[in-house]
């Protein structure tokens, strides 16, 4: 059990659908009152999880912000590996619409694979296998217990018709992870005096050239449903919340430097660009990366 006082969140993977060792797919561990919870689970989350200190058998809920490969492409894995870590409770689920079907068609398509490993391993529990999934489609609040609140925000990803950002609050703090979208009133309203904004950033002005399969159009039309980093800036002052950390690179190897000066634009607080196991302490307003540590 996490301990009351924490409220945190850790960057599991800051990168998109576009592979990058150095920044792996969606994904964020949250603390919060006695919770801990899992938001999206991209490419390599799973592993990023075990690199953070924590693993499947401790996780009481996994959030889903919206069905896009990017932020799901995990979810067998991160299920396997939980009954491998002696998980003994189901999976609680949280996701958009559609949910409930995607996960069950995982389970279908690994269902024989499955019961080999049970008959063989003969562990003392299946329950880690069995799933409670929760479908929400609005914004509103899903868990309210152990000193932590959570809910949903409807955010502006369409096509997709349901995404969703989420709101911590626990001991008068608030974070906010805002999923895929591009910029969004309701996510600014939500917002207000957060603590800490986690939000998704698609680098301005990023080479129109097309190249391989790419055409100009292509590199339009995947800009048009994020947040440019010239905008990313102006969301945080808006909210006026404590920290603006920036995560979903687009693209992946975008410059860290170049990021910060686009959203400068428009917010003078703290921003940092995130990294791939960056923790971000709400309770005390500090950010650890490696060997530093810096307050805000
Ligand atoms: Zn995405
Ligand atoms: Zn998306």
């Amino acid at each position: 059990m996490a301990d009351a006082s924490e409220f945190s969140v850790t960057l599991l993977g800051t990168g998109c659908p576009n592979v990058s060792p150095r920044r792996y797919g969606a994904g964020q561990l949250v603390r919060c009152g006695d919770l801990t919870i899992l938001v999206d689970i991209g490419a390599g989350v799973t592993h990023r999880l075990v690199e953070a200190g924590s693993n499947g058998a401790e996780i009481d809920a996994l959030l889903i912000t919206h069905i896009h490969s990017d932020h799901l492409v995990d979810l067998y894995q991160f299920i396997i590996s939980s009954w491998h870590q002696s998980r003994d409770r189901p999976q609680v689920i949280y996701g958009p619409p559609g949910i409930k079907r995607f996960v069950n068609a995982q389970m279908d398509a690994w269902k024989e694979e499955r019961q080999l490993r049970i008959e063989f391993e003969k562990r003392t529990s299946t329950a880690g296998f069995e799933l409670e999934i929760h479908e929400f489609h609005a914004s509103g609040v899903l868990i309210d217990r152990d000193g932590a609140k959570v809910s949903a925000v409807r955010v502006d990803h369409d096509p997709i018709e349901y995404a969703f950002g989420f709101v911590f609050e626990a001991n008068g703090k608030k974070l906010v992870l805002s999923g895929d979208t591009r910029p969004c009133d309701a996510l600014i309203d939500v917002s207000q005096g957060a603590d800490v904004l986690v939000h998704e950033v698609f680098q301005h002005g990023r080479s129109r050239e097309p190249s391989g399969t790419r055409t100009a159009q292509s590199i339009e039309q995947v800009e048009s449903y994020h947040t440019l980093s010239t905008d990313v800036g102006d969301i945080a002052r808006k909210a006026n919340v404590g920290a603006l950390i920036l995560t979903h690179l687009v693209p992946p190897d975008a410059d860290p430097a170049a990021l910060i000066e686009d959203a400068r634009q428009g917010f003078s607080g703290f921003i940092a660009v995130g990294e791939d196991l960056m923790h971000i302490d709400v309770a005390r307003r500090r950010v650890a990366w490696r060997q530093a540590t810096v307050g805000f």
